[in-house]
């Protein structure tokens, strides 16, 4: 959405990177956002430090040279993922922050995946290694095998020790992040024209009225500017910055407030400041017309898809077939590229039968209906008769504006698609031929293996002339006076059941185990 003239080279200054912090929950995300941000913000006056706006500016000295940082203070990737969704990048580098006691954990690779994928750098920070069993060196060697590679050991990635609490690295970690922007970012905005940027939280607050947290991305932004913010607009009433101040402007990597909205923009809307209000309210129009018309048609639509997913995942297909439609033979290339990205392991696949430019056909709904394939739009729309023709015919056609947006639902339901499915195997059989009451133990039953094994911890039911009686597990299994992991088929053994003991001589106890069912 953003204009893609910048200016010239000579209008470009250089611009704060921009930081969000990731990591597994309680690593210590908050209280490091917090840590930094009382130890640097930039005017960091006793009364600003309470007011938050979900973004701030600090500032720190690298080389003697006094150089800004943004952090946006949404811990958690939810708000990258919804920037990301909606194509906005907000982030220039990711802090990725471990801690040093529990080392990494799913959340961090989660992270740092949602950092790879949006070609974001990362800083690692090691977190807590003021506990005594902070272990920063198996942090390094665990990311290591994730392909962060510490500097110290010769690779590219930094890696700085800090604790939110006692403080210790906080400015070794804000140098980190400059050095790396200025390795491998070109951070230069053109301050000298009308301001675009993201939102990066906006609600409703009861004395001013919407109040949205922007970042801005280029140009700067002014009071008095009038301004559209996803579906919302509005003419700048005031802008507070981080401290609480009110401001005149906000220039490149600026968070501030902005007051004068007529709507609340969502997280992750791209904002833009447009030649005048009644500019600024047709184009906040059309986008809330193109917003309903893209959530009703994928309503409509959502059905045939998932009966699509479900064929797949009943093994009745093993193929997505697509077509794709775009705007431009740009986007098409750039959708299908992206398509073939997503990994779906080798069980399934994912085919683009046709491609082409401008609004879907019927021709495209007859080729999709005769072989199954659902239409993706890319920023166009069916024409004429078509959108019948595919009701009629139960074509599948999904509307999106933003590449991610196709990606991430498309690969989301491959992916839950792909989940495994379990069957039941059979382990063995064994006849109950004596009880036992023991009590330590409880009861006992006194077992020859008929078939197969019998073993400890496995599932287990209990069948009375053929009928489940009792569906549990295998607590405890004895062959002769020892404990056993597994007894095989002819010998004798000695069961209990977890939580079951009505037993009958003559009963049978069954064991199974879910395995992986191999798909055909
Ligand atoms: P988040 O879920 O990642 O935002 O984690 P929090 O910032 O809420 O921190 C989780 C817990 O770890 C809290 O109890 C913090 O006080 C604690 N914590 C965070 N950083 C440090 C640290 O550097 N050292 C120690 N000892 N505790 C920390």
């Amino acid at each position: 959405e953003f204009g893609e003239d910048e200016g010239d080279e000579e209008d470009l200054e250089a611009r704060p990177a921009v930081v969000t912090v990731m990591g597994h929950v309680d690593h210590g995300k908050t209280k490091l956002l917090d840590a930094i941000r009382r130890s640097n913000v930039v005017a960091g006056e006793a009364g600003g430090i309470t007011q938050t706006i979900g973004a701030y500016q600090v500032s720190t000295e690298v080389d003697d040279v006094e150089r800004r940082i943004t952090f946006i203070d949404t811990p958690g990737h939810e708000a990258f993922t919804a920037m990301r969704a909606r194509g906005a990048k907000s982030t220039d580098i990711a802090i990725l922050v471990v801690a040093a006691d529990d080392g990494v954990m799913p959340q961090t690779i989660e992270a740092l995946n949602h950092a790879l994928a949006a070609d974001v750098p990362v800083v690692v920070a090691v977190n807590k290694i003021d506990k005594e069993t902070a272990d920063p060196s198996k942090v390094r060697g665990q990311l290591t095998e994730y392909g962060l590679v510490p500097e110290e050991y010769g690779g590219e990635t930094m890696f700085v020790d800090v604790s939110a609490v006692s403080r210790q690295g906080l400015d070794e970690l804000l140098e980190a992040v400059v050095l790396t922007a200025d390795a491998a970012l070109d951070l230069r905005a053109n301050p000298t024209m009308d301001a675009q940027g993201v939102a990066i939280e906006a609600h409703l607050d009861k004395g001013r009225g919407p109040v949205a947290t922007v970042l801005v991305q280029r140009g700067t932004l002014k009071v008095g500017d009038s301004i559209v913010a996803g579906p919302a607009h509005g003419r700048v009433r005031a802008l507070v910055n981080d401290i609480g101040e009110h401001v005149p402007e906000a220039p490149p990597s600026m968070p501030v407030q902005v007051l004068g909205l007529t709507s609340v923009p969502g997280a992750g809307d791209s904002f833009l400041v447009v030649a005048d209000d009644r500019t600024a309210r047709q184009i906040a129009d059309q986008r809330e017309a193109r917003k309903r018309a893209a959530a009703q048609a994928a309503g409509a639509r959502r059905k045939t898809l998932d009966q699509l997913f479900e064929q797949l995942e009943k093994g009745e297909t093993q193929e997505l077939l697509l077509i794709l439609k775009g705007d431009s033979a740009g986007s098409v290339e750039a959708l299908e590229e992206a398509l073939s990205k997503i990994d779906v392991g080798d069980e399934v696949s994912l085919r683009v039968i046709d491609r082409g430019v401008g609004a879907i056909t019927e021709t495209n709904v007859s080729l999709a209906a005769a072989s199954g394939a659902v239409i993706i739009g890319y920023n166009v729309r069916a024409q004429g008769k078509a959108t019948e023709q595919a009701d009629r015919e139960n074509v599948d056609i999904r509307y999106y504006s933003v590449i991610y947006g196709a990606i991430d639902e498309i690969e989301a339901a491959l992916k839950g698609m792909l989940k495994p499915i379990y069957e039941e195997a059979q382990l063995g059989q064994a006849e109950i031929r004596e009880i036992f009451r023991s009590s330590k133990a409880g009861t006992i039953a006194g077992c020859m293996v008929l078939s197969g094994i019998m073993r400890r911890n496995a599932k287990a039911r209990l069948l009375r002339d053929g009928v489940v009686i009792a569906e549990t597990d295998i607590n405890s299994l004895r062959r002769e006076k020892d404990d056993a992991t597994e007894v095989r088929e002819g010998y004798e053994c000695g069961i209990t059941l977890t939580n079951y003991s009505d037993l009958h001589i003559g009963d049978i106890i069954e064991t199974f185990e879910m395995r992986e069912k191999p798909r055909t």
